[in-house]
């Protein structure tokens, strides 16, 4: 039992730790659309470093950037992302990123780059949500602001109004889980950050988390709920997961990358969600030691904290000004 009953340093650690332990867990089966379970665990059992893709590389941006500014700023988010894509272009982009950042070297201002793609739409893929654990750590206990704040660092990349819901749902539920009395109950949790995501792809799979049996295979939980890129698929998927094993952030990471599609992003938002709740120490040994840059992951953490009690108490609300 990995249980953890962290105090708000861990849980702030267990967050970021958590998602690059996912992120790094689930990338090689990115794509599949089944994956056995043993494969899972044989590869969580393995010794071979965790290394990360994009979902932790821009979760280390967006933080590095909101501390750097002590606060959202737009432009020097947008430069930050394009900047640790231009030095590791390798790590598992999707096409639309890359694009984004071409755009901004051309000098395409930063809140018009987003809304380029798609033609003229933007994406509304789980790049917002799979980056936006810092925002929720930071705005702990305050899942509203956490939403408003989440939805303004999607805007960087995702201009769809449904990535940014996805960004805000997410975050939401890191707020609220990490000033919960852990293991969380499904429908407090639902009920807590139902408000961020008002859109019916989302309300839809938000009422089907409360439907789906303890019992259900991964590949029919894939079928109610949906594991692709869209946000609205794969960031219900994650609070899935976490649902299913919220005392273990071990069986709730693995049963998120059995979800099959996009492994990666499903396990690292479990993994953000599983931390915020039970802290650092529900992060096994074993996956620590073999993480990449886990020492970096915890002191960003830590500086988060600091900064955040800087400009906020327990109880506050709103926080627009972030
Ligand atoms: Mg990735």
């Amino acid at each position: 039992m990995d249980t953890g009953t962290d105090g708000l340093g861990g849980r702030f650690r267990g967050a970021l730790l958590g998602v690059a332990a996912g992120d790094a867990l689930g990338a090689p089966f990115e794509g599949r659309p089944r994956v056995e379970p043993a494969s899972v665990d044989a590869w969580a059992r393995a010794d071979q470093p965790l290394r990360r893709t994009d979902d932790t590389l821009m979760t280390l941006g967006l933080a590095r950037s909101l501390l750097a500014c002590r606060g959202f700023d737009g432009a020097h988010m947008a430069a930050t992302f394009a900047e640790d894509h231009a030095a590791q272009p390798w790590r598992g982009y999707g096409a639309g990123p890359p694009r984004i950042f071409a755009a901004l070297r051309a000098g395409v201002p930063w809140d018009e780059a987003a809304r380029g793609l798609f033609g003229g739409g933007g994406s509304f893929g789980n790049g917002a949500p799979m980056r936006v654990a810092p925002v929720g750590l930071v705005h702990h206990g305050d899942p509203g602001g956490a939403a408003r704040l989440a939805g303004r660092t999607a805007s960087v990349t995702h201009a769809h109004e449904l990535g940014r819901q996805g960004a805000a749902l997410q975050a939401a539920a890191v707020a609220w889980l990490v000033d919960a009395t852990a293991p969380p109950s499904r429908d407090r949790l639902v009920d807590a950050v139902r408000a961020a995501a008002p859109a019916q792809e989302f309300q839809d799979r938000l009422d089907a988390l409360e439907g789906i049996p303890p019992g259900w295979p991964p590949e029919r939980v894939a079928a109610r709920l949906g594991n692709g890129i869209e946000a609205f698929q794969s960031v219900p998927a994650a609070l899935h997961a976490f649902l299913r094993h919220p005392g273990s952030l071990t069986r709730a990471v693995c049963h998120a990358v059995t979800l099959g599609g996009d492994t990666d992003t499903i396990a690292a938002m479990t993994g953000a969600l599983a931390g915020a709740a039970l802290g650092a120490t529900a992060v096994p040994g074993s996956w620590r030691s073999r993480l990449e840059d886990a020492d970096r992951l915890e002191h960003l953490a830590d500086d988060l904290l600091a900064w955040s009690r800087t400009w906020r108490s327990p109880t506050t609300t709103g926080g627009d000004q972030r």
